[in-house]
């Protein structure tokens, strides 16, 4: 059950009832899901949600985001992308593949990894809840074994690694262990304020092979590949690495320069 397994994976990850924890809030099922669960079990949550202006998507995402946090009675944060940074994901996107040939979902990860530490942090919250699940982790660890680089897999988990650093906000995710299809039907079943529709940007061929692939899979697969993930990531690296900060914006990074900066060619 889709409640147990949440249990788990929160008593796994050490949560306390007094941390602050944003939840990352993209208008789709599964942070809701992990929202409004966070909530059920009497967490001290807030929501969070990135506006990419990414034109109706966008306005039908806010506005789910909007009814979700009215529902549950929490508060929202929203940032604006095109207030805050002077355009929208799309033009931000197209700007950075005119001289890098990089993936759409790649390019927003990074961007909204990088604005979802930098304003947590400034909000004080002491952890980022995503709705990642139990597909979206097999899905990504099989993509970077594919690829040939599982060290990309380092700081995945329910919990993320760096947990130690001032300036870096740990990042959790409550459906680690739950399979897609349940939280589906989990949202439907409670009728939250969601929209079901993928990202009209989400395009890569890649991915969308693999999830096909996956699919075919039984959920006991797809846990056993998590499951594996984690005996090996136990054996690689350390738990606290060290992290430096970006010589351009100070955010944590492992290199001099944050991958945020690199895309945006401020090196
Ligand atoms: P995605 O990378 O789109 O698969 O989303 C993974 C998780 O990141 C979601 O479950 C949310 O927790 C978070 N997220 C994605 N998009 C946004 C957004 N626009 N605003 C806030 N959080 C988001
Ligand atoms: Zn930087």
């Amino acid at each position: 059950m889709i409640e147990t397994k949440v249990k788990t994976t929160i008593k796994k990850i050490k949560l306390f009832q007094k941390e602050k924890i944003l939840v990352a809030l993209s208008g789709g099922k599964d942070s809701a899901v992990t929202c409004y669960l966070l909530k059920k079990f009497g967490y001290n949550i807030e929501g969070f949600h990135i506006n990419l202006s990414m034109v109706e998507y966008s306005d039908k995402c806010l506005k789910a985001v909007e009814d979700l946090c009215e529902q549950l009675k929490i508060k929202l944060y929203v940032y604006d992308i095109k207030k805050e940074m002077g355009s929208g994901m799309c033009y931000l996107r197209g700007m950075i593949q005119s001289k890098k040939s990089l993936k759409n979902c790649a390019i927003c990860g990074v961007i909204k990894k990088w604005i979802m530490n930098r304003e947590a942090r400034g909000l004080k919250a002491d952890k980022i809840a995503t709705g990642h699940n139990l597909d979206d982790e097999a899905q990504t660890f099989l993509m970077n074994i594919f690829k040939g680089s599982p060290e990309l897999s380092l700081n995945s988990g329910a919990i993320s690694r760096n947990v130690g650093d001032k300036k870096f906000v740990a990042r959790i995710k409550p459906l680690f262990y739950v399979p897609e299809d349940e939280v589906r039907k989990f949202s439907k079943k409670q009728k939250l304020p969601v929209i079901y529709d993928k990202c009209p940007c989400a395009l890569d061929s890649y991915r969308i092979q693999v999830r096909e692939f996956m699919n075919t899979l039984p959920d006991k697969d797809k846990l056993n590949i998590l499951k594996n993930m984690e005996r090996m990531l136990g054996k690689v690296g350390k738990k606290n690495e060290r992290v430096s900060y970006c010589k351009t914006c100070g955010e944590p990074t492992r290199k001099e320069v944050c991958k945020m900066c690199e895309l945006m060619g401020m090196k």
